[in-house]
């Protein structure tokens, strides 16, 4: 199992500075990866994000949320060329940082939504997934579908329709991205959904988040629950700590998540705190 942190537990963009400032750190906390928010991908400094991870001995993947501009599961052509334009410069960040996975909201946009998606909408989303997952097979990266709550896309709100796109996709490296804040919004179980992933063989990412996007254990999630199931299931894979405070702030995406309050300011303490939790309920 590799342990990893989401770049925006450190900082708000991805300047030289702050790349260094998060990479260093990500390596000083203990962690073996770090999930670079690949939000606006074209603009990412890939030579000198290789050249840090290989400096510091961290792994890499990448993650983002489309937004209405670049939206796969909208009827219009133009804004799902537009999307699949950002999911191809995203996969060429994950290839050239010499990265393994692909995944967040990269099958809808990350918003509110006021309506379902229409049949035309989800077909223009499978195809995008299966072009990218084909682009990504040449690489060796998975693409990992990342379900959300209902007031965060309209697509993916369970593993239950997650495992349905998977299947319908018929892609050998796309997989189910777990997020623990979401299965608790939209989930019945915090352990079923992540045995029925296994069972299906497509467990292939998973995010710790707490009910408050805070401090993992200082919320409600069930978590024996959760990791008990994570442990049984025999999953091996990334294993990312995923949390917002607006003490950390990037310009749309902090925005698009609804981080409005000040969960944390010590990021270090979070970050180590989070560690040894995941380690100690992966050993419970
Ligand atoms: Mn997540």
């Amino acid at each position: 199992m590799k342990f990893g942190i989401h770049s925006m537990v450190w900082v708000g963009d991805w300047s030289p500075e702050h790349a260094r400032h998060a990479i260093a750190s990500t390596a000083e906390a203990g962690y073996d990866l770090i999930e670079l928010a690949a939000i606006d991908p074209a603009d990412f400094d890939v030579d000198l994000t290789a050249k840090l991870l290989a400096e510091h001995g961290i792994a890499a993947t990448a993650s983002l949320g489309l937004d209405a501009a670049t939206d796969v599961s909208s009827e219009d052509p133009e804004v799902v060329a537009a999307g699949r334009a950002r999911l191809r410069d995203a996969l060429a960040l994950v290839r050239d940082t010499g990265g393994t996975h692909l995944c967040g909201v990269i099958y809808s946009a990350l918003r509110k939504y006021d309506r379902p998606v229409t049949e035309r909408g989800l077909a223009n989303s499978h195809e995008t997934i299966a072009a990218l997952a084909d682009e990504a097979a040449a690489s060796d990266i998975t693409i990992a579908l990342e379900f959300c709550n209902r007031y965060e896309t309209n697509v993916l709100n369970t593993t239950a329709q997650t495992l349905e796109f998977i299947e319908a996709v018929g892609r050998p490296n796309v997989m189910a991205h777990l997020d623990t804040y979401h299965m608790n919004i939209e989930e019945v179980s915090m352990s079923e959904p992540v045995l029925a992933a296994a069972a299906a063989g497509r467990l292939g990412y998973v995010h710790i988040g707490e009910s408050h996007r805070g401090a993992p254990g200082t919320g409600s999630i069930l978590w024996d629950d959760f990791f008990g199931a994570l442990a049984s299931s025999g999953y091996d894979g990334v294993v990312t700590f995923e949390s917002f405070s607006s003490a950390v702030v990037h310009p749309s995406f902090s925005n698009t998540l609804a981080i409005w309050r000040n969960l944390w300011t010590d990021n270090r303490k979070l970050a180590t705190g989070a560690l040894t939790f995941m380690r100690s309920h992966l050993r419970g």
